[in-house]
């Protein structure tokens, strides 16, 4: 009895190893790529988290770039508004990111 447990053992055994060389299926490859691009995404987000917890790299650093980015970017002042010629603007030259610089 002994030898035919084995034999159906070992003959299971061989198509377990026959099917690992089976590509996986569609949905799987599908689904293993979702949750890729999720893991990327929450870590992209954790560094974005990281970088806005650190001082600025420099006193006219573009925060938009450095956190978004980790890139350091220079804010330069831009012609005030005639409606409100009292505000000093900055503006990205990456990002396009204006901030008022109120006396
Ligand atoms: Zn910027």
């Amino acid at each position: 009895m002994r030898k035919q447990i084995e034999e159906h053992k070992a003959a299971r055994l061989r198509q377990l190893q026959q099917e690992e060389y089976h590509p996986k299926p569609s949905y799987v490859l599908e689904a293993e790529q979702v949750i890729a691009k999720h893991r990327e995404s929450e870590l992209e987000k954790a560094n974005k988290k990281a970088r806005a917890q650190l001082p600025i790299p420099a006193d006219d650093a573009c925060p938009d770039c450095f956190v978004e980015r980790g890139v350091t970017s220079q804010m330069k002042p831009i012609p005030a508004s005639e409606d409100a010629p009292e505000i000093d603007l900055v503006k990205c030259k990456e990002c396009s990111l204006v901030i008022e610089i109120k006396p």
